[in-house]
Formats: C-alpha cells, sequence, structure tokens
C-alpha cells in the first residue's frame, strides 16, 4: 500500500518534454507521494517522454496535443477505459514563438498572439472540461504561470498577457466545478532554467537578479515548485481554490531594491 500525501491517488501531468521539465520533477514528486501517474507527450517528443517514464515503472504515456480537442477528448477517454476515475491533473503546457519573447510586444502578430494564448491559457479550459467528468470523487487541478502575468518583465511579452488570460481562468474554472469539490488553483514559479525559458532573452541576467532580490537570497528550484504542487494536489489544501501561490523565494513581494552602488 502506497504512502504519502497523494497514496492512492491517480491523476495526469501534462507537459513533460524533458529531464529539466517542471512537469518531470512534478512527476516524480508525485510517484514520490504515493500517486500514479499519466504523462502526455506532443508529437515529436514521443520518443524522448516515453524514455523517461521508463524511470518511473507503471507510468502511462499517451498522446496529447493541447491544442486539438479531439486528442483532449482521446487523451481522457483513454484514462476512464483504464482507471475510471482521476484525482488530479497538472498542466505545465505553454508555447510562444521565439521571436515574440525577444521582439517589443507592440510587434506581436495577431496569429502568433493567438497561438500562445490558445496552447498556454485555454488549453486549460479544454483540458478541464475533459477531465472533470472523471474526478467522480472531486479532485484538484495545478496550472504553471509566471510573474509576468502580474508586472511587465523584459521580454516576457504575449506570454505575460497569456498567464494573466491563464490565472483568470483557473479562478473562473475554480467557480465553475467547485461544487463538484474539484478545485483549481496556479503554481506561480520563479523563473528556472528550462527548455521553454531558454526561449526568452536575457534568461541568464534574470535569473542573477531574481537571486539577489529574492528574500531567500536563492533561485527556486523545480524541486521547491514540485513540493508545493504537491500540497495544492494533496488534501493538505482542501479549502484552497482559485489561488495563485507564488514559489518564487518571496521576489512577488519586493518593491524597490537599493543595490550596493545606490
Ligand atoms: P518545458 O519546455 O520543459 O515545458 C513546456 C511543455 O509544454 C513541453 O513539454 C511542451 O511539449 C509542452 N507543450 C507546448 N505546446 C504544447 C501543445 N500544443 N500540446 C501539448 N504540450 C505542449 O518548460 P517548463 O519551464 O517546464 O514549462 C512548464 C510550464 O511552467 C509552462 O507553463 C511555463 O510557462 C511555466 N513556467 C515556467 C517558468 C520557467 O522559468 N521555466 C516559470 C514559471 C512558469
Amino acid at each position: 500500500m502506497a504512502e504519502g500525501l497523494l497514496a492512492g491517488k491517480r491523476g495526469v501531468v501534462l507537459g513533460v518534454a524533458n529531464d529539466k521539465s517542471i512537469a518531470w520533477a512534478c512527476a516524480q514528486e508525485c510517484v514520490a507521494q504515493g500517486a500514479e501517474i499519466a504523462l502526455n507527450y506532443l508529437g515529436p517528443l514521443e520518443k524522448r517522454v516515453r524514455a523517461l517514464a521508463e524511470k518511473i515503472p507503471g507510468t502511462t504515456v499517451l498522446e496529447c496535443d493541447v491544442t486539438e480537442d479531439e486528442q483532449i477528448e482521446a487523451f481522457f477517454a483513454q484514462l476512464k477505459e483504464q482507471w475510471g476515475k482521476i484525482d488530479f491533473v497538472i498542466h505545465s503546457v505553454a508555447f510562444a514563438e521565439r521571436e515574440d519573447l525577444k521582439n517589443p510586444f507592440i510587434q506581436t502578430p495577431r496569429k502568433n498572439f493567438a497561438t500562445a494564448m490558445d496552447v498556454s491559457a485555454y488549453s486549460l479550459v479544454g483540458v478541464c472540461r475533459e477531465a472533470a467528468p472523471l474526478m467522480t470523487e472531486g479532485g484538484s487541478i495545478v496550472a504553471m504561470t509566471y510573474y509576468g502575468a502580474e508586472k511587465v518583465l523584459p521580454n516576457y511579452n504575449v506570454m505575460g498577457v497569456a498567464k494573466a488570460a491563464l490565472e483568470a481562468c483557473c479562478r473562473y474554472l475554480a467557480s465553475d466545478l467547485g461544487a463538484q469539490g474539484i478545485r483549481v488553483n496556479c503554481v506561480s514559479a520563479g523563473p528556472l532554467r528550462t527548455l521553454s525559458a531558454s526561449a526568452i532573452a536575457g534568461m541568464r541576467k534574470m535569473l542573477k537578479a531574481n537571486a539577489d532580490t529574492a528574500p531567500l537570497r536563492r533561485n527556486t528550484t523545480v524541486d521547491d515548485v514540485a513540493k508545493s504542487t504537491v500540497y495544492l494536489l494533496s488534501d493538505m489544501s482542501s479549502g484552497v481554490t482559485g489561488e495563485t501561490h507564488h514559489v518564487d523565494c518571496g521576489y512577488n513581494i519586493m518593491g524597490l531594491t537599493l543595490t550596493e552602488e545606490a
């Protein structure tokens, strides 16, 4: 019999690309806390995700491009057949074109804006719609966001707008699904070196500024994010929904920071 905060629970972790992914750290922590999990992959990443999944025996791996309704439906239909019900979903998925994370925001083309919103915000709605009917005994859904939703951060641009939409989606979904005992929250993670983050111009400088400014005087780790995500998935957060929970070493509470020279 599994032990841990998620003992006996089954859930979905969306967004593993490689071993640096926030989703991969979350997947490992969920399993360490007693859960059984299913991962998705985006077409070309199948081999890489399957190779990683082999490190966690018993993990289900299925295709799911979150921009395709049919793929979301098929993903959850397969899990319904396999498990009957699910207890949690982690949404750790986002995309914006590389040029839009470098050029001034005002230059964002209409098409690229729509793509970023579709993959990074609307997908939470599509996923919740298919996941909720499987959460017959209640459930918990967590989506990954970033401080660029709240404040202007260099080069984050259209992704900041998409994250603001994601956080608003989280609140509306929490309102819709609360009566079914399903909670929906966001984790706002500090900057982390991952595949997606490598597309943001100036990431190295941003990491240094964060570590220098954050009250904990260090950068956030994927482990920090995974542990707080498990808290939100577990019954330890039973009264929390519609929340954006910062896991950023406290960076977001700071106003002006004076440098040595100032
Ligand atoms: P990552 O590149 O490892 O993960 C992003 C994932 O999104 C990948 O697995 C990719 O396959 C998936 N994805 C993209 N388009 C998809 C689609 N159409 N269908 C299905 N999957 C798709 O990077 P990450 O940093 O681990 O990002 C995970 C989440 O965390 C994202 O929402 C990101 O915005 C958020 N986040 C990242 C940071 C950071 O600094 N790295 C900080 C805060 C929040």
